[in-house]
């Protein structure tokens, strides 16, 4: 696992291009703070030596003195003065930007959470020589793996979604994504008996959830993997305990994976942008406002190889054994719960159009936007009136808003 963190808003400024969230708040608002400081800094260097006083030194100290007061408080007020920190884990960039001057203390347990949760649940055999989740997929076929409670839970809401979505979303797809193994540097398309004899051990039926919180695979070279759920179980549980640390406004991004806890300081919803498929992070073709809930994207682009000009991606289609392939070219998912909305950004993702975005409109509490490959856009109903909690706006003109899909 690679840490690093850089807790502080210079910092952040200089890593000027790689704002790698679509959080557009944090990223205008920290930048609007750290011009604020930057230009009083400057200011403090040099203006006592050029200002000649024409009421003589004593009350133009007063005067500067009162200056230098209010825009230090205006700098540091509680509302205005975003810290930001960052670390890499769960395999993507997470960047926690909070509106309090205990940053600090409050983002430590974050990260030490987050990083947690990572040793217990990733499947990467190149990261980790053992997790939870790998004692589960090595065991013997039929043996019961304790797991942590954290693990069961998220296991039980993958099985949720699998059984939810018919198998579209499948808890058990580790055979495929080990074969794949894409984001590895070294993959290659796989043979098509490869393929099928991994399609064969993905059964989210014969995965045994057991009541003493132990797991079960009933076959040789079966497995399970969270990494379509477990970044939203991450971002749950920093968003609790900042909120028990008494944090009121605050984005957590997890890489295609925002959060938001209140609204801005200002008392406006937060703006997150919603990715353009085909370009760099950090252009956008719409906009989310809410407040109080998370965003979640899913796309081919965040993961995937080329070969012989085709391009391969992470998601894949549990019916075929290959990266899913059904006109879509990303799926954004609005809720109240980010393990919700990352698991239903997957299953919207590969159930494709209009199932996926009729399973969506059905559940309550999420909404959802789905891009197709050819730039057109459908919105679920909650996320177009102007009451909804949240509401989404096209701004690429190069993207057609389309009515509810046919079919
Ligand atoms: P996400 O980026 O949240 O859409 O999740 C993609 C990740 O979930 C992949 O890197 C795999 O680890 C895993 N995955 C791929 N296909 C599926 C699927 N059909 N159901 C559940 N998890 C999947
Ligand atoms: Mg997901």
């Amino acid at each position: 696992m690679r840490l690093y963190h850089t807790l502080g808003i210079e910092k952040s400024l200089f890593r000027g291009n790689t704002w790698l969230g679509n959080d557009l708040d944090g990223k205008n608002n920290t930048l609007l703070h750290t011009f604020c400081c930057a230009g009083f800094c400057r200011w403090l260097q040099w203006r006592p030596m050029t200002i000649t006083s024409p009421v003589g030194p004593g009350p133009f100290r007063a005067v500067l003195a009162a200056a230098l007061v209010f825009l230090l408080f205006s700098c540091s007020s509680e509302t205005l003065r975003p810290r930001v920190d960052e670390a890499y884990l769960l395999g993507t960039v997470v960047r926690i930007t909070v509106y309090t001057d205990e940053a600090e203390a409050l983002l430590e347990p974050v990260f030490a959470r987050v990083a947690d949760i990572e040793a217990r649940m990733s499947t990467s055999e190149r990261d980790y020589d053992r997790t939870e989740l790998l004692d589960v997929n090595r065991a013997p076929a039929g043996t019961a793996t304790p797991v942590s409670v954290d693990t069961f839970e998220v296991l039980k809401e993958a099985l949720r979604y699998s059984e939810l979505s018919d198998g579209a979303f499948e808890v058990t797809i580790w055979p495929l994504v080990r074969l794949w193994d894409i984001g590895s540097g070294h993959e290659s398309v796989p043979s098509e008996g490869d393929i099928a004899r991994a399609v064969s051990l993905v059964d989210y039926r014969k995965l045994s959830l057991n009541d003493d919180g132990s797991v079960t695979l009933p076959e040789e070279g079966m497995g399970v993997d969270v990494g379509a759920i477990a970044k939203g179980y991450a971002a749950d549980e920093g968003a609790r305990i900042l909120r028990e640390g008494g944090v009121k406004h605050a984005i957590l991004d997890f890489g295609g994976n925002i959060l938001v806890i209140g609204s801005k300081p200002d008392g406006t919803p937060w703006r997150v942008g919603v990715q353009r498929p085909d370009a760099r992070r950090n252009e956008y073709i719409g906009i989310v406002y809410t407040s109080d809930r998370t965003v979640v994207t899913s796309g081919p682009y965040e993961r995937f190889f080329v070969e012989d000009g085709v391009r391969y991606h992470h998601i894949l289609d549990p019916a075929t054994g290959y990266p899913s392939r059904n006109g879509l070219e990303q799926v954004t998912v609005v809720g109240d719960r980010s393990i919700d909305a990352d698991a239903l950004s997957t299953t919207g993702y590969v159930m494709g159009l209009p199932a996926g975005f009729t399973l969506i409109e059905e559940l309550d509490g999420v909404e959802a936007v789905f891009v197709t490959e050819d730039h057109r856009v459908y919105v679920t109903s909650g996320l177009k009136g102007p009451d909804g909690r949240s509401r989404f706006e096209l701004v690429d003109e190069e993207f057609r808003l389309m009515g509810p899909p046919e079919g």
